[in-house]
Parts: structure tokens; C-alpha cells; sequence
């Protein structure tokens, strides 16, 4: 391959080299739960789900090269190369590695505290099949921009990582989120972020009209882009801002609040109360939709953390690797939970489903992350495979919720170029199932190794690394 280009000249040779994948730097540190490294890998005999929506592929052998996908096809007719590591995938299934955009360094450790648990963290997205993330707001500053540079040199183990700038908010009473005193400090602060190396930039309930203007226009000039959890704000405004993606999908809409004031929030749970007796067939939402479709605006759908808060639902999955307090916390929790007979959620969980199901399917962009926030038992890793678990049950066929986890991230984060699918020329980004989820859904927590450019790293060690001590480190 590399010869080839070389006859064919000079430019297209640099060209190539480009665009070339390599193995990610592993350090001493990292190598020890690290499965799979070598320049030529074969995975034999998969069962694929390519990311791209399309159904599964049977028996089908991926040629890793370089870090990069060099070829896909049916085993009966695709040679493994002479010198590669074969890895035997009979009974297995893979997909893309996860790209998810509304992830947190940070965890509820009790009333109003927030634990920055970076180091853990990064290991259990990874060991989850997460290969690339945003995290969707940060409440310590440095953390996330310092542990995507500790990732990339290879220093830790955990996915490649956008990393938000502390929130842009108006007053309110988070201790931990600054108050910008205008659209000039707006501009500031994106200024100043954006120098730090943050990636992206996500404002918060009480932001202004005018300051979330300065900051979007701010953000733009740099090329960076901006989402929101927005109450203040309408969506409906935001998108003739120019904002770029919206959190907890239609959740945290005013748009239907009837005497919304302009740039005050209602309180979240006054537009929950509109959302969830919204007609998704309404000409009021479907108006919505159009104008999020026209203006290009993604939506972020975050089930994982609004099952934790709904009446009746299971108890979230790895909550064992949370410290026994904070595991008993959550489980307590959730009995309260349980028995609150006149929760909203019983309704708007569902719903919001359905929401997000109606939007996707009129060709809205729709993406997801879990968000490990609340009142906790969102686990990183897990509550990425228990987000594909509910789509499905909400109506989204397993081809699709694989995409909004995979493809239609990469393609907000403008990294479809290099990952999100699995296709020839991509990066070897790959999560290997032991199991089929394909007739057993839940196969889907059962993730066995995940290629990070072809670096295949053990899911179980990773956890084993961490379990019973997240919360304290
Ligand atoms: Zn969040």
C-alpha cells in the first residue's frame, strides 16, 4: 500500500502520510492492561455492527494495520497476512468504539459535593467501550484539558477527549460555576478557556440571551463549538443563536412553557410538566423539530441519568465499582426513588424517549452521553452500554442506537473522518462483545477488549484497576 503511493508521487505520498494512523504511545504505566499490540492484527470470524445504521454482517474478518482499518470482509474470502496477530472472534460481535458527548470527570459524592474522580473515570469509559468523548461541562477547571493531554501522550489509559471549559452561566446557585457579569466577560472567558486548551464550552440554566450570543459567536471564531443544559434560554432561541448542540435532548425545553419570560428560567420541573404531555405528533413540536433540523442544532439524549431518578426502573449496572458508601448511598437512593408515587418521571422518562425517537427519525442529528451526575449511580462505562439497552427499548432499532452512539458523534465532533464507523481507512476504534447483541441485548455489557487505534486493551483489568474505589480517587 505504502509502496504504491509512493510510486504514485510525492504529493499523494504526503498526503497519505497525513491521514495515517499509528498506535497510540503506551506507557509503562498503561502497557499492563493492554492485550492486544502489534503492527498487523486479523480479527476472524465477527459478527460486525459497522455504526453506519446498516444491519449486522456475518463471519466477517477486520485487517488492523498501523492502528488504522485496512480491510473488512467475508473470512471465507479475506486472507489473514502472513505475520499477523490473529484474534479468533467466533461467537463474537463487534462495533465501533463509542463516541459520546455528554460525559463528566466529576461524580455526586454527597449534598452539593462533586468529587473530581478523573482518574478513574477515564479507565471506565475506556473499559465500557467509550474511545472518544466530550465531557459536557467541568466544575474544576484544568482537569479534563490536563487528562486529555495525559491520554494522548499515552500516560493514561482513556479515551481521546474534548475537553469543556468550566460552564458559562448567569446566577445562580452552584458555588462551583463562575457568574459571567456580561457578554463582554462571555467573551473573556471563552477567550481565556480556549488559551488554557479546552475544546468546546457548555452553558448553563441562567445564561443570558446576549451572553450566550457573545460566547457562541466567541467560540465560533476559534472554531470551537458550544452546547447547553439550558432553562433560561428557549431552544427555539438558542438555534437562531447559532448554538451548536442542546443537552438532555427535548428534557430541559421552555420552549412550551406559556408565560416563559424572556431569559429567566421557569424552574426545570415547570417545562418537564410541558414536556411530558407534549404530542410528539403536535404541530407545536413538530415545528420545534423543524426549526433544530434547519438550523443544523444536534440534540444530546442522556437516558442513563434520567432513569436513575424514574419510579420502578433496575437497579443502574456497575455500581460495585463505586466505595461501599457510595454504593449503599446510591442504593438508598433508589429505594426512596421507588416509592415516590407522584414523581414526574413515571411519564416524562418514556416520553422523552419517544421525543427523541420523532426527532432522529425526521432526520434530526441525534446523539447521547450519560452524564454521571444527579444523584449518582450513573457509572462511566456501564451507563454507555445501558444507553444503547434503552434506546432499544424505546423503539430504536439496535442498528440505530448504535449509530447515535458511534457515527453520530464522531460526526459532531468532526472526527467521522478518522472514527465512528467501521470502514476501511478509519482508525482501528473497536469494542468486542463477547456475545451476540444482536438476539440478546444485554450482550451488550459484556464487552471484552476495546481497540483505541488498534491498541486492544482488557475491559476486565481496567475495572479490576479501579473496582470498589471509585469515589475516592
Ligand atoms: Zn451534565
Amino acid at each position: 500500500m505504502r509502496q504504491t503511493v509512493l510510486v504514485a508521487g510525492v504529493l499523494v505520498a504526503v498526503a497519505f502520510a497525513s491521514v495515517q494512523a499509528q498506535r497510540p504511545p503506551i506507557s509503562n504505566n498503561i502497557r499492563r492492561f493492554v492485550t492486544v499490540d502489534a503492527p498487523v492484527v486479523a480479527l476472524t470470524h465477527a459478527k460486525v455492527l459497522d455504526g453506519t445504521g446498516a444491519s449486522a454482517r456475518n463471519d466477517q474478518t477486520l485487517i488492523i494495520r498501523d492502528g488504522r482499518i485496512a480491510v473488512i470482509g467475508a473470512s471465507a474470502s479475506t486472507p489473514v497476512p502472513e505475520g499477523a496477530t490473529v484474534v479468533d472472534l467466533t461467537g463474537k460481535t463487534v462495533m465501533p468504539g463509542m463516541v459520546m458527548v455528554h460525559e463528566h470527570l466529576y461524580y455526586p459524592t454527597g449534598p452539593g459535593v462533586y468529587g473530581q474522580l478523573g482518574e478513574s473515570f477515564v479507565q471506565l469509559y475506556l473499559a465500557g467501550g467509550v474511545t472518544s468523548m466530550r465531557t459536557g461541562g467541568n466544575v474544576h477547571g484544568t482537569m479534563d484539558i490536563n487528562m486529555k493531554r495525559l491520554i494522548e501522550a499515552g500516560s493514561k489509559a482513556g479515551p481521546w477527549m474534548d475537553a469543556t471549559a468550566p460552564y458559562l452561566n448567569g446566577p445562580n446557585t452552584f458555588q462551583q460555576m463562575r457568574v459571567l457579569s456580561g457578554p463582554d466577560d462571555a467573551r473573556k472567558q471563552v477567550n481565556y478557556w480556549a488559551d488554557e486548551g479546552a475544546t468546546s464550552f457548555k452553558a448553563y440554566m441562567n445564561i443570558s440571551r446576549d451572553d450566550l450570543a457573545a460566547a457562541i459567536s466567541e467560540a465560533h471564531k476559534r472554531g470551537l463549538k458550544v452546547t447547553g443544559h439550558l432553562c433560561s434560554v428557549t431552544y427555539a432561541e438558542a438555534a437562531e443563536l447559532g448554538i451548536d448542540n442542546l443537552e438532555h435532548s427535548f428534557m430541559a425545553a421552555t420552549d412550551f412553557v406559556a408565560d416563559k419570560k424572556p431569559n429567566a428560567c421557569p424552574g426545570q420541573a415547570v417545562g418537564q410538566k410541558t414536556i411530558a404531555g407534549l404530542d410528539p405528533k403536535s404541530p407545536q413540536f413538530l415545528a420545534l423539530v423543524k426549526t433544530l433540523i434547519d438550523m443544523g442544532v444536534s440534540l444530546t439524549t442522556t437516558p442513563a441519568v434520567f432513569e436513575t431518578f424514574t419510579p420502578g426502573r433496575p437497579l443502574p449496572p456497575g455500581l460495585e465499582v463505586l466505595t461501599p458508601q457510595l454504593k449503599e448511598q446510591f442504593e438508598q437512593t433508589h429505594a426512596r426513588t421507588a416509592k415516590s408515587a407522584n414523581s414526574i418521571y413515571s411519564t416524562l422518562f418514556m416520553k422523552g424517549l419517544e421525543l427523541d425517537l420523532a426527532f432522529f427519525r425526521a432526520g434530526g442529528k441525534l446523539v447521547a452521553g450519560t452524564d454521571p451526575t444527579g444523584s449518582g449511580g450513573v457509572i462511566p462505562g456501564f451507563s454507555n452500554q445501558r444507553t444503547i439497552e434503552i434506546l432499544v427499548e424505546a423503539g430504536f432499532t439496535l442498528p440505530e442506537a448504535i449509530q447515535v452512539v458511534t457515527l453520530n458523534g464522531a460526526r459532531y465532533l468532526g472526527r467521522d473522518q478518522s472514527t465512528g464507523s467501521l470502514v476501511v481507512g478509519k482508525q482501528a476504534d473497536i469494542v468486542v462483545f463477547n456475545g451476540d447483541p444482536t438476539s440478546t441485548i444485554s450482550d451488550v455489557r459484556k464487552v471484552e477488549t476495546v481497540f483505541k487505534q488498534g491498541v486492544g486493551f482488557d475491559s476486565a483489568r481496567l475495572i479490576a484497576n479501579v473496582a470498589g474505589r471509585v469515589g475516592i480517587f
